[in-house]
């Protein structure tokens, strides 16, 4: 495979400036940075465009190609020699700011998030209600400021490394010199070593305390939603920003209603008397008792909406319904005189299967019929 031409690579011209250069290969490494790119062989492109800077932006080396194209860069000795394999790690963290690997110790961090589970009573969730939580959480330690010093002392920056936080170990390997990064043992990353130690929190500058919070909650959330409260989280390091609260809702079932969205549905048992005559029953809701007249002949699986009876829309679109469906009961039990007069609303009646109303016999008398 022939190697593209290294200006070409970064897309600027032969004249370019180191600082067009280096501009160039920033937005280019960006975009093909395997951890977050979604261009199609960023990890190839991304090595291509790494290549390309490592040579133009050594005043020698760029020299040396301008002179003897890819021959003349490749004639350097470490040229794809030594191997920095913490290289993406290190442009990662200087273009994208983040990552353990090279974070300036000292530089200020948003605190982390808190996640905190709530749980609710059926009737609480659709109507909201005002509460207050309390969570563990660690607080800046009031007696060092956070320092981890003792008042009076100061920390001092770490012997071990120097107050970068890191040590690199270098090992030489048949593939070329190998640096591994990794946290100075001596200070946990911080880039500090205190001598005398804050005897409230032992040196972690920060203390476990309860924090109480005021949650509104919107009538209408649901199992499973979560409310943000920005700025409720762990505290942020070095004066940066609080991270943020979220609470996750869960909600109980109900014996008698259950949800789907804003709307509630519920089963309402009906005596068959009540079903085949007709009645005026008291459905429950979440709003109070609601009168509803049952026709004669109701069926089990007829479903009655009540309108505006189900939960409020959480962003405030409407109300849901409540939903009732009808389950006729048969009887059990029954006393000889029950049993007598039933047989005689039986003989009054005829056989079930002349029932001529209810498309069901009829079907069931054709699924007969070949017998
Ligand atoms: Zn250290
Ligand atoms: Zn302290």
């Amino acid at each position: 495979m022939s190697k593209r031409d290294y200006y070409d690579v970064l897309g600027v011209d032969k004249n370019a400036s180191k600082q067009d250069i280096k501009k160039a290969y920033r937005k280019l490494a960006r975009k093909y940075h395997p951890d977050v790119s979604k261009e199609e062989n960023a990890e190839e492109k991304f090595k291509e465009v790494k290549e390309a800077y490592e040579v133009l932006n050594d005043d020698q080396k760029r020299a040396q190609y301008d002179q003897f194209g890819h021959a003349g860069a490749q004639g350097f000795d470490g040229f794809g020699g030594a191997q920095d394999f913490g290289g993406f790690g290190d442009i990662f963290d200087m273009f994208f700011g983040g990552g353990a690997r090279r974070r300036d110790p000292n530089a200020p961090q948003q605190g982390a998030d808190i996640q905190y589970t709530i749980t609710l009573e059926f009737e609480e969730a659709i109507f909201g209600k005002e509460t207050e939580i309390q969570i563990p959480t660690d607080e800046t330690c009031g007696t060092c400021k956070g320092s981890g010093a003792k008042p009076g002392t100061q920390p001092k920056t770490c012997s071990t490394c120097h107050g970068s936080g890191q040590m690199n170990h270098e090992q030489s390997t048949p593939f070329g010199r190998i640096v591994n990064r990794r946290v100075c043992h001596t200070c946990q990353g911080t880039g500090k070593e205190i001598p005398h130690k804050c005897p409230t929190c032992h040196g972690s500058g920060k203390v476990k305390k309860h924090k109480r919070i005021q949650v509104s909650i919107p009538a209408g959330i649901d199992e499973g939603q979560q409310i943000r409260i920005a700025g409720k989280g762990e505290p942020g390091i070095n004066g940066g920003p609080p991270g943020d609260l979220f609470v996750l809702i869960q909600v109980k079932k109900h014996d008698f209603f259950e949800r789907d969205g804003d709307n509630i549905y519920c089963e309402m048992p009906l005596t068959f008397t009540q079903a085949a005559l007709g009645d005026e029953v008291e459905v429950p809701t979440v709003h109070g008792k609601v009168k509803l007249k049952i026709p004669a002949g109701t069926q089990t699986g007829k479903i009655f909406r009540l309108k505006g009876k189900g939960a409020p829309n959480v962003r405030g679109y409407g109300q849901g319904d409540q939903h009732v469906r009808f389950k006729v009961v048969t009887p059990t039990n029954l006393t000889e005189r029950e049993k007598e007069l039933l047989r005689e609303f039986n003989k009054l009646r005829g056989h079930s299967s002349t029932e001529e109303d209810s498309s069901l016999f009829k079907r069931l008398k054709n699924a007969f019929k070949g017998d």
